[in-house]
């Protein structure tokens, strides 16, 4: 789960890091209002997007007219940046943070190293910039360091971070500080993703947090009602916030098959299997392991809302969960959404004798499939893709 700037502040404050005075407007009004004894400020676009600065997000203000100005652009607006695809996101919010005067910029950030899956510290000197750049043109500028969220900060981590950004004298231990909190807020929370880009020194050579971005572990989420209601649903994508609500895991992808499987490993199988005869999947659609009808039902809505969807493979093995289970749910969902796509079917495991036989009998076009490869192949066939 992602979360605002606005937010992440928030926490960086409870954690002790130094960040820039803020305030949160809900409307241009509200703006201005907030502003006045604020000036000079930063209006920043909170979206959850990062990239907001190049693409016009993030806009300084010296003066209430500067406020109205800057306000009046921002709300509204369809913010388009690297990160959110050409649909951009809409600003509903814009935080109000105090000037600050940059001399020196830096990226700070923990996440979870992918090799080791254990979290990871990275820092530059390159900072403001995107660190996927930095890590790709000049790789030898990010300095990478394990942490244990159990055993927590250690001093020869702050020691070797400093030596690498080349801190002197106070800005040394007030770096020790800001990681010290970072690590303590990465593990309480259970975040998946903690960053600070800019951490810059300031005009008075003080260290201070000029962004802040947070990610949640969201299978950890329950430990932490406090992190749970941060959530924004507008901000997500509306398939997969309806996805979550009716307990579907659900992933919205770029291409044309639509998969419906119960379990995450068959799932990923599956999306493994299309790719293998040159199809491309529209989704990642794990409906679990004790689907009901109704959660069936649910799944083709989901479905059927992608325009891009040519074809649909439900790919089920039938463990706890029982083929003539699935099998009523697809007749339902297939009679009440009027399905015109072509639907192809692969039903194994618990019950499939009684699945198939009621999917032959139902009168419906279902392309029935031998076993996962048979029913990719007919899939990717059916979508109009290579084989
Ligand atoms: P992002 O583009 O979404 O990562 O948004 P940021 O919050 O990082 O803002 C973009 C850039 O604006 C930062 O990298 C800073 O260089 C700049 N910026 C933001 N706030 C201030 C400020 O108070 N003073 C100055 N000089 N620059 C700022
Ligand atoms: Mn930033």
């Amino acid at each position: 789960m992602k979360i605002h700037e606005y937010q992440a502040v928030n926490l960086f404050k409870e954690y002790g890091l130094p960040v820039p005075e803020g305030k949160l407007a809900e409307s241009e009004e509200e703006a201005v209002k907030l502003s006045e004894g604020f000036t000079p400020c930063v209006l920043k676009a909170q979206v959850h997007s990062g990239g907001r600065g190049k693409a016009g997000g993030v806009k300084a203000a010296r003066n209430t007219e500067e406020v109205r100005d800057a306000a009046e652009k921002l709300f509204g607006m369809r913010l388009v940046t690297r990160q959110t695809g050409p649909e951009g996101k809409i600003v509903r919010k814009v935080l109000l943070s105090e000037t600050v005067d940059v001399v020196r910029e830096f990226y700070v950030s923990i996440t979870t190293d992918n090799e080791s899956g254990n979290p990871v510290l990275m820092m530059s000197s390159d900072g403001g910039t995107e660190i996927e750049e930095t890590a790709k043109l000049h790789p030898e500028k990010i300095l990478r360091i394990p942490v244990s969220v159990t055993e927590g900060y250690k001093n020869y981590q702050g020691i070797l971070a400093a030596d690498f950004l080349g801190l002197e004298g106070e800005n040394r231990k007030e770096l020790q500080s800001v990681l010290k909190g970072l690590v303590r807020l990465y593990g309480e929370k259970d975040c998946s993703l903690a960053e600070i880009n800019p951490l810059v020194i300031d005009g008075n050579g003080k260290l201070m947090c000029l962004d802040a971005k947070i990610n949640f572990d969201d299978n950890a989420l329950f430990r932490h009602p406090e992190i749970a209601e941060l959530r924004d649903p507008q901000e997500e994508d509306p398939r997969e916030y309806e996805a979550s609500q009716t307990g579907l895991n659900y992933i919205h992808l770029n291409g044309n098959i639509g998969c419906l499987v119960n379990g995450a490993g068959l799932a990923m199988a599956t999306m493994d299997e299309i790719h293998a005869y040159g199809g491309e999947p529209a989704n990642f659609l794990d409906v679990g392991g004790s689907a009901t009808s109704e959660k069936v039902k649910a799944a083709f809505r989901l479905l059927l809302s992608d325009k891009n969807v040519r074809a649909i493979f439900v790919n089920i093995f039938g463990g706890i969960m029982h083929c003539d289970t699935i099998a009523e749910g697809i007749i339902r969902a297939v009679s009440e959404t009027k399905l015109e796509l072509p639907l192809i079917v692969r039903l194994e495991g618990t019950n499939s004798e009684e699945g198939r036989k009621m999917l032959r009998e139902s009168g419906l076009a279902i392309i029935p499939a031998e076993d996962m490869k048979d029913g990719a192949i007919k899939a990717v066939k059916a979508a109009g893709g290579r084989v």
